[in-house]
């Protein structure tokens, strides 16, 4: 006969992992059993595309629960274990499919923002997705809609925001009232949210708000498992659509050595180079779309030579000035899929007396119709040496100038302001007392910073 009291230890160590807290699965360091596993009716594994590509899963907040009345809504439930259990669901299914998940945590705890950061940048994910809840300061009102946030707007950041779309699209589905896909700025005005800010170079990514944990009705779905399942599938479908299209990847090829032995940053003798973007659509059987092609140097539009299917040359004229430089660029996949915006920078070298002469040749060009966009590429090279020059203000005077005369009224007013704001003794910026009070700048994008790469067959190539 069995002791009665083995019995009951029994018992105690086969209930004991349970009758803790659900977000505490991990017990002794050791997974006993996935509280969060996926039992709904989605097969992740069809979800061939997701194989091998890397998703950075960020439930919101954490280890704050009884001390962050902010975030405790009706009945007492939190956003944070909400948001747990739903990222958890989603990363249960992501791995299922085959993709690689990196959790910014994996229980209540409390992650400061600066870490969550960190592990973006470290993982280098396709995507980043945070899960959150809103709440309302009028709760009485029975306030509850979904949103997505992106940072800073869909022009300089059209990943984000197609991804956003589908996600929202999902989120419209499954809740009865309609939301938005949303800024960020919206929320923090002129920085944004930090997670998104600080990751915007590394990847895509969205917040997620599915809904108000604040609306008592919606917090009773909130703490229905069920319901978690269903948002962790709106999620997953997103993710899904959104690959599915593609990522876009691309590379920037130099005929000439990129020199780093001395400060300035890649150094190019030759001032003639054949630069090239080798782009990816990420697609099998799909190439990118060839109008969809679009670069600038250093701010002014630039023409691309597509040399094969995923090789464009860029048409910088005759020859590149001496100084700093850098190229921006994007394109869309056959699927419509826009990539990043990425950028890539390098120094042209500068001999004795070429400051001075960009400037006097940059302005003199200006005032010659025929020669205007040649003079504006000259004085913004000569910029590049310059930034702390006494005298910079007559050189972005003269730039803001010619953006004008190539009617491009953005880069135009941006120069004005930099000189109001940022070169004040400058005679040029009295000027313009009174017409940039009050102006704020745009929001600036630098893009996905690339790498420039040596390719010694470069210039045979363009010669074909
Ligand atoms: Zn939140």
């Amino acid at each position: 006969m069995i002791n009665k009291k083995f019995i009951f230890i029994l018992v105690f160590i086969i209930l004991f992992p349970f009758s803790i807290s659900c977000s505490k699965f991990k017990i002794l360091n050791f997974r006993i059993y996935n509280l969060y596993e996926y039992e709904g009716d989605i097969k992740p594994a069809g979800h061939d595309w997701l194989k091998g590509k890397k998703i950075f899963v960020d439930p919101g907040h954490g280890g704050k629960g009884t001390s962050d009345r902010f975030r405790i809504g009706p009945g007492g439930i939190t956003e944070e274990e909400v948001n747990l259990r739903v990222g958890m669901i989603l990363g249960d299914m992501l791995e299922k499919a085959g993709a690689l998940v990196y959790y910014s945590r994996e229980k209540d705890e409390d992650i400061p923002l600066r870490d969550r950061v960190d592990m973006v940048n470290d993982f280098q994910p396709d995507l980043l997705i945070s899960l959150h809840h809103d709440g309302s300061p009028r709760p009485m009102d029975n306030v509850n809609h979904p949103s997505v946030l992106i940072w800073g707007n869909r022009k300089v950041n059209p990943m984000s925001f197609a991804f956003a779309e589908l996600l929202l699209d999902e989120f419209n589905k499954l809740m009865d009232a309609k939301g938005a896909v949303i800024s960020d700025f919206s929320v923090y005005k002129e920085t944004g949210t930090m997670i998104l800010r600080e990751t915007r170079y590394t990847c895509p990514g969205a917040i997620g708000e599915a809904g108000f944990f604040s609306d008592e009705q919606h917090a009773k779905r909130l703490n229905d498992i069920h319901y978690n399942q269903a948002e962790a599938e709106a999620y997953f479908i997103a993710v899904s659509r959104f690959i599915e299209r593609g990522l876009p990847k691309a590379e920037v090829l130099i005929s000439s050595q990129p020199d780093n032995s001395s400060y300035l940053y890649n150094l190019i003798k030759d001032a003639d180079p054949v630069i090239a973007l080798k782009v990816n659509s990420g697609l099998e059987r799909a190439g990118i779309i060839k109008e969809s092609v679009n670069a600038a140097l250093d701010g002014v539009p630039v023409k691309c030579r597509a040399a094969a299917d995923d090789l464009y040359f860029i048409d910088y004229g005759k020859r590149l000035y001496p100084g700093g430089h850098s190229i921006k660029f994007s394109f869309k996949n056959q699927r419509n899929q826009s990539s990043m915006i990425y950028s890539a920078g390098f120094t042209i070298e500068i001999k004795k007396g070429d400051y001075d002469r960009l400037i006097s040749e940059g302005i003199k060009f200006l005032n010659t119709k025929v020669k205007q966009k040649e003079g504006l590429k000259m004085l913004l090279s000569a910029y590049s040496m310059g930034l702390t020059d006494p005298d910079a203000g007559r050189v972005i005077w003269n730039i803001a100038k010619g953006f004008n005369l190539i009617a491009d009224k953005v880069n135009s007013d941006y120069y004005y302001a930099k000189l109001y704001h940022f070169y004040p003794q400058s005679k040029y910026a009295k000027n313009l007392e009174g017409r940039f009070k009050g102006y704020r700048f745009p929001v600036e994008y630098n893009g996905k910073s690339l790498k420039v790469i040596f390719e010694p067959d470069l210039k045979d190539q363009s010669r074909k």
